[in-house]
């Protein structure tokens, strides 16, 4: 039998005409055709990202609002904040494009929230990128230095959007950008030193150039490990920075401020209306440069929020009450597996007193209930019989004596 010339199923040449064929059950493909379909591939994911980034519809801010109140518990300051700057941001970015005369810039509005850790800074900005299905990426500004030291370059933050919006360019030029710990870059103290401030003034300053809006060579990999990369340029004029920070310490610089402010005409009745207790909530540009940030940032972020601390209430809400609440996803996991599983309401309050004896936020309150219930997800999955795994009082203290948290306070 003569043996059948093979060639490529799709552009005819012939084996010895490419460099490799690949063999299907019936058909082969060439090494040039497999490059082709690639590159189809390509531009079909970058249709669909596009489509998926681009053809939204913008909420109201009230919608917007009410869409963030299914995740996230109180803060209703940052909230609305929150809502308003992003819902400009994306008016301004989609309104007409007119001839270069009339064009009407409206600029933007970038936006600073100032709260404790884990109040949910993180969570706000990440519920917000959801429902915009906009390309969103948190950046930690601990991470970033100037150029030409260890560490991650700050054009690292634009190679991450890219990679979210699956190099889709146009999308990421759209897209939502979280920077924690921007209080970690502050400059410290008033002098401006002489030897270089890795880690202070002169990220700052690599960060304004993004925050400005500028053309930026983007390594698509990120870092510069892969010099032999081709640049990918990214216009950072439309792309939403949200930042966010403790700033340990700050209240000293409000009140300072306040002090300062209200010596003069008015001060018996400004005094009065001071709430010390809360003094966050007086918060304004003008502080977050006190602190350390320099004013070209400020400048640039000129939208300033602060988030309250977990009170008590609000940590008991936070885990039962979101959409995605902790319980409803221990439950959802045990349901998985076939077993209801309960929560005694003693349980709930014993689970948030552990979170605020311990001082560990609601981030704590996971790793409670992952202590609490490590055993019964470990045994329960292999026993058929049980349908049903109610979680007493005395079970949880039980089971939260052996976890490595209770131990903490024995040390
Ligand atoms: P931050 O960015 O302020 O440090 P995060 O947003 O990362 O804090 O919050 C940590 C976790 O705590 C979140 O993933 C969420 O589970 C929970 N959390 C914090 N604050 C809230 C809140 N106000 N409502 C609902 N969950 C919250």
């Amino acid at each position: 039998m003569v043996k059948k010339l093979e060639r490529c199923s799709f552009c005819g040449r012939e084996k010895a005409q490419v460099n490799v064929l690949i063999a299907g059950l019936d058909a082969h493909i060439c090494d040039y055709c497999v490059t082709q379909a690639q590159s189809i591939i390509g531009e079909e994911m970058n249709s669909k990202t596009d489509k998926q980034f681009t053809q939204f519809k913008l909420q109201k801010p009230m919608e917007i609002k009410k869409y963030i109140d299914q995740y996230v518990i109180g803060q209703d300051e940052a909230k609305i904040v929150l809502a308003v700057a992003v819902y400009n941001h994306y008016k301004r970015i989609r309104q007409p494009q007119k001839n270069k005369e009339d064009e009407f810039e409206i600029e933007k509005s970038n936006i600073i929230m100032v709260g404790e850790t884990g109040t949910g800074k993180t969570l706000l900005a990440r519920t917000i990128a959801k429902l915009l299905k906009v390309p969103f990426c948190i950046a930690d500004a601990t991470v970033l230095t100037e150029a030409g030291y260890v560490g991650e370059d700050v054009e690292s933050i634009l190679s991450r959007l890219l990679q979210v919006a699956n190099y889709n360019v146009a999308a990421a030029e759209k897209g939502i950008v979280f920077i924690d710990e921007i209080d970690k870059i502050a400059r410290k103290g008033d002098n401006p030193s002489i030897t270089r401030d890795v880690s202070g003034e002169g990220v700052q300053q690599a960060l304004l150039k993004l925050l400005e809006g500028t053309v930026v060579n983007v390594p698509p990999q990120g870092g510069r490990k892969h010099p032999e990369q081709k640049m990918i340029q990214v216009n950072t004029k439309n792309i939403l920075f949200v930042a966010g920070g403790a700033f340990d310490g700050i209240n000293k610089v409000i009140a300072s401020r306040m002090r300062t402010n209200v010596v003069g005409y008015n001060v018996g009745k400004d005094r009065g209306q001071i709430d010390r207790e809360n003094l966050l909530q007086y918060i304004s540009p003008p502080d977050i440069k006190k602190f350390g940030l320099i004013p070209e940032i400020v400048g640039r972020m000129p939208v300033v929020t602060y988030l309250h601390p977990l009170k008590r209430d609000t940590l008991r809400s936070i885990l039962t009450e979101p959409k995605n609440s902790l319980i409803k996803q221990y439950k959802h996991l045990f349901e998985l597996d076939g077993i209801k599983l309960i929560f005694k309401e003693d349980v709930m309050d014993f689970i948030v007193d552990k979170a605020i004896e311990f001082k560990l936020g609601a981030r704590g309150l996971r790793s409670i209930i992952e202590g609490i219930l490590t055993e019964a997800m470990f045994e329960l999955p292999s026993d058929s019989k049980t349908k049903k795994f109610v979680v007493s009082l005395e079970y949880a203290e039980k089971k939260f004596r052996q976890t490595s948290i209770a131990k903490l306070k024995v040390a």
